[in-house]
């Protein structure tokens, strides 16, 4: 085990096969931390698992010292100002939280999502409703106490809500206890944060530590970018093949400010089918060198 490195090393993967087998894919590529979706990140319809099926896949998270965070769907939106949507993100927030619950996540990362035109206020406002009910109803079946609710940084899409530092500052301190942010490389580079520069990480975090605190940083999704500084576009690159770079990465992965905090790959991989050993090997090594 290399338990002793920081920061950890972890990747997105699959669930298909059944939950043991992330443990297994973790392994594989060598993977210290790993994040999934609780059901089809494209369906509002949840999948549902037996406890047995929790049980195994907690149990073999366990032996391999594997830290779990939980992704929530894509289809989220819970700043929306229909009804309809509304409600079925509550309910798929629900889930997850849910979920993480189950198996012992460390938390639930999601997308906050987007005002579609009223203004942030009412984003905001639809947002802490939306996690208070979420919050409320999962509690009402989970066994175990509710993971944190980590918020994502967006890649700057209009209307969306957590495009910036400061408002993700507000977002943490209106939902209050038990909530935190989940920063994305690509995401900020997209957004127009300069963090491929020694200098622009550095505000960066110094601008995490006032407006929400680098405490409440409960995972960071590791990806390069494959769009230009600022260029708005979400498109993940594979480790030091992107705008953010060898430097930029590795600069991240070795900044003392961050060595407690997991590291999530999200990226297409050499092959196509995800984070693979092979960008897991660059980061480890760019975490040392
Ligand atoms: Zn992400």
């Amino acid at each position: 085990m290399t338990a002793e490195l920081r920061p950890l090393i972890g990747a997105h993967l699959r669930t298909g096969g059944g939950l043991e087998m992330v443990t297994v894919r973790a392994i594989e590529i060598g993977a210290e931390a790993a994040q999934i979706f609780p059901t089809s990140p494209r369906r509002w319809q949840p999948y549902r698992y037996s406890d047995a099926q929790i049980d195994s896949f907690r149990q073999s998270l366990r032996s391999g010292e594997i830290p779990l965070f939980i992704h929530s769907i894509y289809l989220i939106n819970l700043a929306s100002p229909d009804d309809l949507v509304h409600g079925k993100s509550v309910e798929a927030l629900a889930h997850a939280l849910l979920f993480g619950a189950r198996t012992g996540a460390r938390g639930v990362v999601t997308h906050v999502g987007s005002h579609k035109g009223t203004c942030f206020d009412i984003g905001l406002e639809r947002t802490l409703a939306a996690v208070e009910t979420a919050r409320a109803l999962a509690a009402e079946q989970a066994a175990d106490p509710l993971p944190p609710l980590l918020l994502e940084s967006s890649a700057g899409a209009p209307n969306s809500l957590g495009r910036t530092i400061e408002e993700l500052g507000i977002l943490v301190r209106e939902l209050g206890e038990s909530t935190g942010i989940c920063l994305d490389s690509a995401h900020l580079f997209a957004a127009g944060y300069p963090i491929h520069q020694e200098a622009g990480l550095e505000e960066l975090l110094e601008r995490v530590e006032t407006e929400v605190g680098l405490e409440r940083l409960g995972v960071f999704h590791l990806n390069d970018s494959l769009f230009e500084l600022g260029a708005g576009r979400d498109q993940h690159a594979n480790l030091g093949d992107g705008y953010i770079g060898y430097e930029g990465i590795g600069r991240l992965l070795r900044h003392p400010s961050l060595e407690d905090v997991p590291f999530v790959m999200e990226i297409p991989g050499l092959e196509g089918h995800g984070p693979d050993l092979a960008n897991v090997e660059r980061a480890k090594r760019m975490r040392e060198s």
